[in-house]
């Protein structure tokens, strides 16, 4: 089972020591939100679905700006483009006068998106610092200005397609210690600087500001205070060259919900994060008159969807002695569609039973959850033992709003999960 793992590369753990440990150690779904998956499951659906929680997308904006007020948060829609995921932010910043929102974009299509849901052009920031220039120019024409950038080449082809533009300067920032290194592609390295913010000032563009990505799934708070140090190196070059630069984005990269992912609690200190944030705006920062922004996606996004798959099929493996070593499942969603991540921050937790009592009393088996297609790399997890799963039940997967869905394909045909909302707090079913 362990060459199993490794052959596939997949997240792979020793685990608990019976049927019982497993559920007991499973902290207990929303008992409206299982409820829903209950009834949905009992209706006749034979393809996977997320249940969308628009409470759960409120509270975190609330704990947003509870640790990091006036720093406003620019939902980044690559992570979750669910209608439901835009309108809920959508409303929270129309309904909380002090607490605004906007929204970061990195396509046509998702500006598009945002405009047409209700959003305003001041609420969107195009960060996607190499873009296709029939894209600047769609977003040119709806009356969206900010955009990122981090090379000459950007600023020319930006000078020639939307000369209004306002402009910040993507910097490359430390982001080894994130699951996702987005500075392999992106971002200015400091050497790179004076030159593209000479360009800027000869070409007369306008530079409103700096912005970084530590990197998706940071769990290191000294990223950040690295990043915003060198950000006010950069503040201080531009000013000296004659452009005046007055907000500071400090980008993604904040954990998503604390989830156990393959018997391990994944700690997930926000408040730590935005401690250390505070204080190195404090120390960085002091002025007045400098804006703060931000583009967390997966803080926002992770929490608020659970997945549901069933077990369409089922393999019991035996060795040459006649024993079964090992249980092979088949779900019917895998690594091409919603489970597409296996760093570290985007494991899947363990499977939930949707009626655990059950499950309590069944042997544990080393077991390997496959997805549908016919391809091999469509595995989910392997190298665990878990309680024996039966043909056509179904199982919860937590934490499962970022970075699924929106990677998902249809390889083999396999669609692409249904999103049901809900509202949990107001016990509403859409
Ligand atoms: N901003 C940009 C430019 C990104 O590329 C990403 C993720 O890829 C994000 C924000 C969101 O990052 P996270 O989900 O880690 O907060």
């Amino acid at each position: 089972i362990e060459t199993h793992a490794s052959i596939l590369s997949l997240p792979s753990s020793s685990s608990t020591s019976s049927s019982k440990d497993y559920v007991d150690e499973i902290p207990p779904l929303n008992p409206r939100v299982l409820d829903r998956i209950r009834w949905e499951c009992q209706s006749g659906r034979y393809e996977p679905f997320y249940i969308l929680d628009r409470y759960k997308i409120r509270q975190r904006l609330d704990l947003w700006y509870q640790h990091l007020p006036g720093i406003v948060p620019f939902y980044a829609v690559k992570c979750n483009d669910d209608p439901a995921m835009i309108q809920e932010i959508l409303a929270y910043g129309r309904t909380s006068k002090d607490r605004p929102v906007g929204f970061d974009c990195a396509s046509e299509r998702e500006i598009r998106q945002i405009l047409d849901s209700g959003g305003h052009p001041e609420q969107i920031l195009f960060a996607n610092p190499v873009k296709n220039s029939r894209h600047i120019a769609h977003a040119s024409d709806r009356g969206v200005q900010w955009m990122t950038l981090d090379s000459v080449e950007e600023v020319d082809k930006i000078a020639q397609v939307c000369p209004e533009a306002k402009v910040m300067l993507r910097l490359k920032v430390d982001d080894t210690h994130s699951a996702i290194q987005l500075g392999l592609k992106t971002g200015a390295w400091v050497h790179e600087c004076s030159a593209i913010l000479k360009r800027i000032y000869d070409r007369q563009i306008n530079l409103i500001g700096m912005c970084f990505h530590v990197g998706s799934g940071s769990l290191d708070s000294e990223a950040f205070i690295k990043a915003i140090a060198l950000s006010r190196r950069i503040f201080n070059q531009a000013k000296k060259l004659g452009l005046s630069p007055n907000i500071l984005d400090i980008g993604g990269g904040f954990p998503g919900e604390a989830k156990k992912v393959m018997g391990k609690v994944q700690r997930t200190p926000f408040s730590a994060v935005a401690q250390a944030i505070r204080w190195a705006l404090d120390q960085y920062f002091p002025e007045k008159g400098i804006q703060i922004m931000a583009e967390p996606g997966r803080f926002i996004a992770s929490g608020a969807c659970v997945y549901v798959t069933q077990v369409i099929g089922k393999k019991k493996v035996y060795g040459q002695d006649g024993l079964n070593n090992l249980c092979m499942y088949y779900m019917n969603d895998g690594a091409m569609g919603s489970f597409p991540g296996i760093e570290e921050d985007t494991l899947p937790c363990l499977p939930i039973p949707v009626d655990p009592s059950k499950f309590i009393h069944r042997p544990l088996l080393p077991s390997i959850l496959w997805g549908p297609t016919c391809a091999p790399e469509d595995g989910i997890m392997a190298g665990i033992s878990l309680p024996e799963m039966h043909l056509g039940e179904w199982y919860v997967w937590r934490a499962m709003g970022a970075y699924m869905a929106s990677r998902a394909s249809t390889f083999n045909g396999i669609p692409i999960a249904e999103v049901v909302p809900m509202d949990s707090e107001l016990d509403i079913a859409e």
